[in-house]
């Protein structure tokens, strides 16, 4: 590994300021060769306590005192830094999580982007002033949380740290992080960063180890004040548990089965590219990853040989040979992937990419798999797979195909194609989601559009300016002056 391009030992925490080592350390897995390339620190209850407490004191020292705009200022040169080594920052992530290198390479910018967005807006957070009887004078101020809590799942961590951590500094919070144990390494180096841009100590703290350790020991903590988790709806819903026994605010970011309904009138060359990226990019492991196409009857045939011929192009390897797609992210997420692939029924596979053939042996290699078979109540269609395999799914009216789209327990992000300007407008509201694309997926990331689901894809918003609002709290002002 390019562990060398690391600038820093990975085994240590950041608490108070301070790099420390932590008292045990976890293997660190290269998921293209499945080999050991380094070792992480596994903290522990006790480590979650001394950073939120390093946090809370930070919130009554300088950090707490700071102007919004020396905050912005702050995570201003942040983003700098992090433009100025995002080709480090991608091999890292490349090489820690498998992502080809070019979409290592976006998420670094994306990390830089969130960090001048969140800079921008720190001092644009204002509040309101209300009319109210004779003899008074009401406003509102937007307060930061307290301590907030950062629990960050492995797929996109630079993204992940960047939409959550830069919003919640930009209104002043003091963050405890949690990465995810098998991705660790870019948040490391973001907070290495951050200090050496000038965030004073305690203003983010980064406990790297285990979901059960030192996860839940943040989650069920009793001086954090707010919680933004993304991942799994098994675990989102033990930190809602947690968070409940304090009456803590969460935002859970959970999965999906996101869906884009191709109608008959769609310009089907723009939307090949759209419809096939956004169900292997980052090898499906993606939270919008749209796993449904759902097509007017017409077109089916039509869409689905498209498709395929798409996917019997697609190329898998290493991240670093910069593929179609790298290996997912663990052995047991290779499993997990496979057992849904061997549902499919007889003859259901309409293409699949190729791993290539002197790939290593020890990486977590699967190739993308294209479905037309399984109907829309198939696990297949109703499941998260979190894995590059993507169903279509014949309709034959715009009642069926709004039925199919919202009939899954997610409601994440969906997306229409069609020339038909009204058939858009009331799909945009029709269709049960957090974002609605029309004729077009992901809006490139979308750094600045608000962000998250409704049903099982979890609740709260963040992205964008809206997410300052979940990162403050609101106090009425009333003043009687007479
Ligand atoms: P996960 O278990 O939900 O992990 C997400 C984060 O929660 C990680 O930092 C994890 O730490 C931590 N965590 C695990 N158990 C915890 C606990 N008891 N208390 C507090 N924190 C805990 O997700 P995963 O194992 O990475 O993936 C499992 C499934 O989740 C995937 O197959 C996919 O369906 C879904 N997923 C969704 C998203 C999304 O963006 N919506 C992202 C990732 C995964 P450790 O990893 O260190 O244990
Ligand atoms: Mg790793």
């Amino acid at each position: 590994m390019p562990i060398d391009r690391l600038w820093f030992d990975p085994s240590e925490l950041l608490i108070g300021g301070v790099w420390r080592p932590a008292p045990a350390a976890l293997p660190i897995e290269d998921p293209s060769t499945g080999s050991e390339i380094g070792l992480l620190g596994r903290g522990t209850a006790a480590d979650i306590d001394e950073a939120v407490a390093a946090a809370g004191a930070a919130r009554q020292g300088d950090w707490g005192r700071m102007t919004a705009a020396e905050r912005g200022r702050i995570l201003a040169r942040i983003g700098q830094m992090v433009l100025a080594r995002a080709d480090d920052f991608a091999v890292i992530e490349a090489t820690d999580v498998g992502k080809p290198l070019t979409q290592a390479k976006a998420d670094a910018l994306a990390l830089a982007r969130y960090m001048e967005f969140y800079a921008g807006a720190a001092d644009k957070v204002m509040g309101d002033t209300i009319p109210y009887l004779d003899g008074y004078t009401v406003y509102t101020l937007r307060e930061p949380h307290g301590v907030t809590g950062h629990i960050v799942p492995w797929n996109y961590p630079m993204q992940i740290v960047g939409r959550s951590v830069g919003a919640a500094l930009a209104m002043g919070n003091a963050c405890v992080l949690k990465p995810a144990e098998e991705a660790s390494l870019t948040a490391l180096a973001f907070a290495r960063i951050a200090a050496e841009a000038g965030l004073p100590p305690g203003a983010l703290n980064v406990v790297t180890g285990l979901g059960e350790e030192a996860g839940a020991a943040l989650s069920s903590h009793p001086g954090v004040h707010h919680l933004s988790f993304t991942g799994s709806v098994a675990v989102g819903r033990l930190i809602q548990t947690s968070a409940a026994a304090h009456i803590v605010p969460v935002t859970l970011e959970l999965g999906g089965k996101s869906p884009q309904v191709v109608f008959a009138d769609a310009d089907l060359d723009t939307a090949l590219p759209f419809l096939v990226n956004a169900g292997i990019q980052n090898a499906g492991q993606t939270c919008s990853a749209s796993s449904r196409i759902l097509v007017e009857q017409s077109r089916y045939d039509d869409v689905v040989s498209r498709m395929a011929e798409r996917y019997a192009a697609l190329r898998v390897g290493p991240a670093l040979l910069d593929l179609d797609l790298g290996p997912l992210i663990s052995a047991r997420q290779k499993e997990i992937v496979e057992g849904f692939l061997a549902m499919a029924p007889e003859g259901a596979v309409a293409a699949r990419g190729t791993v290539l053939a002197d790939a290593p042996k020890g990486g977590h290699y699967v190739a993308p798999t294209l479905l037309a078979g399984p109907g829309p109540d198939h696990p297949l269609a109703q499941d998260e797979i979190f894995g590059p395999a993507q169903v279509v799914i014949p309709f034959e009216d715009e009642e069926e195909a709004v039925a199919i789209a919202n009939g899954t327990p997610y409601g994440l992000v969906a997306s229409v194609w069609t020339e038909n300007g009204a058939r858009q407008m009331r799909l945009a509201k029709r269709l049960r989601a957090g974002q609605v694309f029309l004729n077009n997926y992901g809006a490139g990331g979308g750094v600045e559009l608000p962000f998250g689901g409704v049903g099982k894809s979890g609740h709260g918003r963040e992205k964008g300016f809206e997410a300052l609002y979940g990162f403050s709290v609101l106090k009425t002002v009333a003043a009687r002056h007479g």
